[in-house]
């Protein structure tokens, strides 16, 4: 097909707008939103709730296949497009991802390692608990470490439970890491599988910061970042793109922590130092091309303009190795995404 559909409007789904057009293809994305920044660069736009069959009916008859750009689209929606048109990825990653108890069972069915959890959903659960320090997590939702809560003790869990208003939890061993990383992976309509580079990950205050590669890791862990990436991609029988995201301890283990099927944040440095881009291969994926090389062209650092930092875009055309994007967002509201920098040779600290 020549047209693809995107559910969801914000940037994610603007830089696979705009990688598609590089190769070609038309998009039109459909979001409940009066204005949308992937729609300012798609050739076409279809407004309308995610429960509006008529409406996602309309938007499926303008395109050849559909995708997503973001893990709450609701299943739902995802199956009434799959009534019209392929969707790529299907219900399938969302039914996995949309639930940290269900994302973790599965990462462990497929031969992942995790850190120990037990499911919150009860008084008797919070009473018997034991997997202290820990974090406290929404089982759906949650993002940018929201709904968490870090938890020391029973006492300590009873009362976050309660502000989280005793809805139904995970509980997992707070990790002692060293580091986080996250594994980007295209697999075909043919099962042809590529790992991206793996990527060292920087939060700050629960959002995303940078993103450097190469990370720098001994190469026995990223063999093994690589293969979870790889066998959760397979045991997904997924078309399309997942993100997973690890933490590295200081002993080389390696722990899934939480994926999602579409292009991710960690993976935005490919758009400017790598072969192929995490979009160009979502893109690929979907439309049934061969996956392009996942070659590093230059060591990078990608850095995220949250809030009202994006404002300060001029100095960063000023510098010569930053490469900016900026979403076209309107209002800067803190811990809002506006943007964000790569450079294509990582600064010194
Ligand atoms: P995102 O915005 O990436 O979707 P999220 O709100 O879904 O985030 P997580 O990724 O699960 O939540 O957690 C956010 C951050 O909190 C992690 O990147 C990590 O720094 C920290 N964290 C989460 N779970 C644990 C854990 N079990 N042990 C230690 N730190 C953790
Ligand atoms: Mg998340
Ligand atoms: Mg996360």
């Amino acid at each position: 097909g020549s047209t693809i559909g995107i559910l969801g409007g914000g940037q994610l789904g603007r830089m696979t707008a705009m990688a598609a057009a590089r190769l070609g293809y038309r998009t039109v994305v459909f979001a409940p939103e009066a204005h949308s920044i992937a729609a300012d660069v798609s050739a076409g736009y279809v407004q309308g709730a995610y429960d509006d069959g008529d409406a996602l009916g309309r938007f499926a008859a303008k395109v050849d296949v559909i995708t997503y750009e973001f893990e709450n689209v609701p299943e739902s929606t995802v199956a009434m497009c799959a009534r019209y048109k392929p969707v790529r990825p299907g219900t399938a990653p969302l039914f996995v991802a949309q639930h940290r108890l269900r994302e973790k069972a599965f990462f462990r069915d497929s031969g992942l390692g995790t850190a120990d959890y037990q499911p919150i959903r009860t008084e008797a659960d919070v009473a018997s608990a034991t997997a202290f320090p820990g974090i406290l997590k929404t089982c759906t939702e949650g993002y940018d470490g929201k709904g968490q809560a870090r938890v020391s003790s029973r006492e300590d869990l009873a009362s976050a439970w309660n502000r989280l208003g005793r809805r139904e939890c995970i509980l997992e061993v707070l990790v002692d890491f060293d580091c986080e990383v996250s594994a980007i992976v295209a697999r075909g309509l043919d099962g042809q599988a590529r790992c991206f580079p793996i990527g060292l990950n920087d939060h700050r205050d629960g959002i995303l910061r940078t993103t450097t590669v190469p990370s720098g890791l001994p190469a026995e862990t990223l063999t093994i970042a690589e293969r979870y990436g790889l066998q959760l991609a397979e045991k997904l029988d997924l078309v399309g793109l997942v993100a997973l995201e690890m933490f590295v301890t200081s002993d080389g283990k390696v722990l899934a922590n939480e994926m999602a099927p579409r292009p991710h944040n960690s993976g935005h440095w490919t758009l400017d130092a790598c072969a192929t881009s995490q979009f160009e291969q979502l893109v690929r994926a979907i439309c049934g091309l061969p996956l392009g090389a996942v070659d590093i062209l230059a060591p990078s650092r990608m850095v995220n303009l949250i809030g009202p930092e994006a404002d300060d875009w001029a100095r960063y055309v000023a510098e010569p190795t930053a490469r900016l994007h900026l979403y076209g967002k309107g209002k800067a509201r803190p811990g809002r995404k506006m943007g964000h920098v790569t450079y294509v040779t990582v600064p010194q600290e």
